[in-house]
């Protein structure tokens, strides 16, 4: 059922009248900004800035990808250059997250492993670290493969790795010797049911025994990304007796109220801060996750 309400959300935001009242209009701005800092990286420093204030380190992640040729692959890469030093002058404690079809892994994949090397060393220079964002599931090699080399080399990454993927456990075992910080996500994306599980109840227990074999691993960074009560609560057991750290991780503008809350707990939360003009596809995404958003937004058009 979840993944039918995924596929029928998915599509109605495709339509170009739909999506041009999502872009065009003030409503559709105004809805857009609950969960995107902005366009520009001064408003999403700003936003970073708030957060840091507010005890939450954050991961800023410029919007867009697949990009199509390498002009607009250089153009990410320096919009990233342009991140990392940004967040150095303003002092803000956070790190940037990286989607490898942003640097040109759907057509090259030597210049986004390039890219993504310099990325890290910049990032290394300016004491801070990369996360890479998995994407569909015919790109999880490539993106462990890169992921493992740029590990190796510079010991400063970390990657997302998604429950709902049958494949995870193995992915995981091959890339915990290596030390980075992994974000556990339940996962994004629409994938068929030989290689994802499809139900609410398997994607949260494989959820839940991901982070646990995570949080037992003192050599890694585990970031908890997730929403999820249960999860959370799930988490926070597996959590108790470990010495190393971990972090949770959510969304920006999704669950404030809960970021807060185990913020006043004393539990990190790392908040991830998505900016930049290609928002879109990121919000119809936030839309299919939870198809109430698209009432909020309604309710907003009809001025209430
Ligand atoms: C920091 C971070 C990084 C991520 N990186 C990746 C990645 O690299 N690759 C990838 O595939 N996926 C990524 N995701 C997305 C993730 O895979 C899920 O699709 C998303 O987080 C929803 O799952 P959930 O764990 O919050 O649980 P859910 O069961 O979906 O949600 C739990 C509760 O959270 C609230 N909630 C969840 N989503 C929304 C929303 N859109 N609007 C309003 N409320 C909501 C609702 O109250 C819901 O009941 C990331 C998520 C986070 C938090």
């Amino acid at each position: 059922m979840k993944g039918l309400v995924v596929r029928v959300v998915l599509a109605v935001t495709r339509w170009r009248w739909v999506r041009w009242i999502f872009t065009r209009t003030r409503v559709g701005r105004r809805v857009s900004l609950r969960f995107v800092a902005g366009e520009t990286l001064a408003e999403a420093i700003e936003v970073a800035v708030a957060a840091n204030r507010a005890g939450m380190p954050v991961s800023l992640n410029l919007l867009g990808e697949n990009v199509g040729d390498e002009a607009s692959a250089r153009s990410s890469f320096d919009s990233y250059v342009a991140a990392i030093g940004q967040l150095r002058q303003h002092g803000v404690d956070g790190n940037i997250s990286v989607k490898l079809t942003q640097l040109g892994l759907g057509f090259d994949v030597e210049l986004c492993e390039q890219l993504l090397g310099d990325l890290a060393r910049r990032a290394s220079a300016a004491e801070t670290t990369l996360t890479i964002d998995m994407e569909e599931s015919s790109l999880t090699d490539a993106t462990l493969d890169i992921y493992q080399r740029a590990q190796q080399a510079h010991g400063n990454l970390g990657v997302a790795l998604q429950a709902y993927l049958r494949r995870t456990p193995q992915d995981l075992a091959r890339i915990a010797s290596l030390g980075g910080h992994i974000r556990l996500c339940k996962g994004a994306y629409d994938e068929p049911e030989s290689i994802a599980f499809r139900s609410r109840q398997d994607v949260n227990d494989a959820y839940d025994a991901l982070a646990e074999t995570l949080l037992a691993d003192e050599g890694l960074m585990p970031a908890l990304a997730t929403h999820d009560d249960a999860r959370v609560a799930a988490a926070m057991t597996a959590v108790d007796g470990r010495s190393a750290p971990y972090e949770f991780q959510m969304l920006y503008g999704i669950r404030v109220s809960l970021q807060e809350q185990l913020v006043d707990d004393g539990v990190p939360v790392r908040s991830y801060i998505p900016y930049g003009e290609a928002w879109y596809p990121y919000l119809t995404r936030r839309m299919a996750e939870r198809p109430a958003n698209l009432w909020f937004f309604v309710r907003a058009l009809l001025g209430h």
